[in-house]
């Protein structure tokens, strides 16, 4: 297990864990390099006065315990900033205000609520294919703006539409938007997250799953990530071995992670000596 990039700690409205209990977790487990990722939404009613607090809380303590405790671990700062475009104003004053590693992009709604408050066992399928088609273009649009670095969950709502409610959907229907999502991640230069919570949810399947990155890879997409989104320590690391062996098989090289938002790869091959590199 060589990295986990998305993270969430008690400074995100569903985590409950401190700061250094993540920390140590992250030492415990051996990995090379974890990412705390606390949520920073624009949507959801939050305000900025919250947000500043919350965003450099989480920061703050990541930093003090990096600067007071020696780590084989690279401990990285970042946020998940949840659908920029709903508050651009704010989003940008975000990405000012701290000395992040990395910033995650995110889209959690179709521009109404958050898909994990949502219950769409009963829902007609044609709304849910309208809400699905919304939240693709928001994606699509966020990624053209591209003043982050991780392009998170790119399946989320699959999470709860199929995963919880059972539902089918046909990926297909939002195939063309996609595929211009994947192109402009690759012009940008951003990177595509595997999110591995699925695997540990109702769902069973990495976010995106296997065939959306195969598509990814065959546009040319080469840069990919790894986290578990993790809101509890015991979920830190959950599912990341077979993210790793799921990106080899689709033929990816490199893990992508980043410092001072700067890109950084380390090799995929690095896991299969069975240890990580000190
Ligand atoms: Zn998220
Ligand atoms: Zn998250």
């Amino acid at each position: 297990m060589l990295l986990d990039c998305h993270n969430h700690s008690r400074h995100s409205f569903d985590g409950k864990e401190t700061v250094p209990d993540i920390c140590q977790t992250a030492e415990a487990l051996g990995l090379s390099y974890f990412a705390l990722t606390d949520h920073c939404d624009m949507v959801g009613g939050f305000t900025g006065e919250f947000l500043r607090k919350a965003i450099g809380s989480s920061t703050g303590e990541l930093i003090a315990y990096r600067e007071s405790h020696q780590t084989r671990c690279q401990l990285l700062c970042g946020m998940e900033l949840g659908d920029p475009l709903d508050n651009l104003t704010l989003a940008e004053e975000m990405l000012s205000l701290y000395p992040y590693d990395v910033v995650i992009g995110s889209v959690h709604t179709d521009g109404q609520e958050d898909y994990y408050f949502g219950d769409y066992r009963t829902m007609p399928q044609a709304a849910l294919e309208k809400s699905l088609d919304e939240y693709f273009k928001r994606i699509l649009r966020m990624v053209e703006w591209g003043k982050f670095d991780v392009l998170a969950h790119l399946t989320y709502p699959l999470r709860y539409v199929v995963g919880d409610a059972g539902r089918k959907i046909d990926l297909a229907l939002y195939q063309d938007t996609i595929d211009n999502i994947f192109q402009t991640v690759i012009e940008k230069g951003l990177v595509l997250e595997v999110n591995v919570s699925g695997l540990r949810q109702s769902i069973k399947e990495t976010l995106p799953g296997k065939e959306l990155l195969k598509r990814y890879y065959a546009l040319g997409g080469r840069l990919v990530t790894l986290g578990s989104d993790a809101h509890r320590c015991e979920d830190i690391g959950v599912g990341i071995d077979e993210g790793e062996k799921l990106l080899q098989e689709v033929g990816f090289t490199d893990l992508c992670w980043f410092s001072e938002r700067k890109l950084r790869k380390i090799p995929l091959s690095t896991s299969l000596l069975g240890k990580n590199p000190v």
